[in-house]
């Protein structure tokens, strides 16, 4: 692997903090964060910001074919270029946004899962997140590094202080592990903090029978955007389609008490929830038609 530093002092290239530029530089970690993804020589992955192609390289050399995906027209010659001398015919370098791609046409094209893979940019990681989760029809499993604040937040359990929105939209579709941790000296530039890496497993998709999954989305975000208030105020204050009284109700129906806080329920608890909401918000949308 040739550095990152190389590669980039060569092409006259200075790393971007606004798109969260912290190449891997030892290439053992590179190697092993590959292997956590259990590639065979059927699949087909979708790299997020390949960057000098740390990643990209030892990927290539165990999937089928890889999509690399950069925003940073700088880097995308270079990482062609880095391929080609690899001797690898399988990447395909597409110079675009993660957030304005939708993956699921990858996966139309593939004819099969995908395998995500991905150092992410920091600056957008929750939202690349949950992205994937709301596309998971497309996602087999994936792989990827965190700054270790934020993996802790995905992997926090319910009454954990870090346990959120991001915690309970992942409990609810796949298993979780943390398959790796990073000291910041292995990048450049080093990052101001360790790193995790996390390989997520997504369940059969749609699954979870009955649940409105748009709903339950909008629910747990009602729940968290207000993390001190009760779950009851923090609900009735984000979705106001029933009243607060209703909603005492409702959560009570739900086996919820209504003056715990969003943290220390489960994702059964909100799944609950949704059912009962939508039985509720059903029957006074007929009572107001008659
Ligand atoms: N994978 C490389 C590695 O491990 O050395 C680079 C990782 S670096 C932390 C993040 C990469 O994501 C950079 O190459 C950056 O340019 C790219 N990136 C940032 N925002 C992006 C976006 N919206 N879409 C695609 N790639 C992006």
């Amino acid at each position: 692997m040739t550095s990152p530093r190389t590669i980039l002092s060569g092409h006259d290239i200075s790393p971007k903090k606004s798109l969260g530029q912290n190449f891997l530089c030892d290439p053992q970690a590179a190697e092993m964060i590959v292997r956590k993804c259990g590639l065979s020589k059927s699949d087909v992955v979708v790299e997020v910001g390949p960057g000098t192609g740390a990643l990209t390289l030892p990927a290539a050399r165990q999937a089928a074919w890889v999509y690399a995906i950069e925003t940073d027209g700088r880097l995308i010659e270079p990482l062609k270029e880095t391929v080609r001398a690899a001797g690898l015919d399988n990447v395909t370098v597409l110079h675009r946004d993660i957030m304005k791609t939708d993956i699921r046409e990858i996966y139309r094209e593939a004819g099969r899962k995908l395998v995500v893979l991905g150092n992410l940019p920091y600056y957008i990681s929750s939202q690349i997140l949950m992205d994937l989760v709301e596309k998971r029809e497309a996602v087999d499993r994936a792989v990827l590094m965190f700054q270790q604040e934020l993996a802790r937040r995905i992997a926090a359990p319910p009454g954990n202080r870090e346990y959120g929105r991001i915690s309970v939209a992942l409990r609810y579709c796949a298993e979780l592990s943390t398959v790796a941790r990073l000291k910041p000296n292995l990048f450049f530039p080093r990052p101001g903090v360790d790193s995790e890496v996390v390989r997520i497993v997504f369940r059969p998709w749609p699954g979870n029978g009955d649940c409105d999954e748009a709903l339950f989305f909008a629910m747990i975000k009602s729940a968290f955007a207000t993390r001190r208030k009760t779950i009851k105020n923090a609900l009735s204050a984000g979705m106001t389609k029933i009243s607060a009284s209703a909603w005492e109700e409702l959560l009570v129906r739900a086996g919820v008490v209504p003056t715990v806080r969003a943290e220390t329920l489960d994702v059964g608890d909100f799944l609950n929830i949704c059912r009962h909401y939508k039985t509720m918000s059903g029957s006074m949308a007929r009572e107001e038609k008659q």
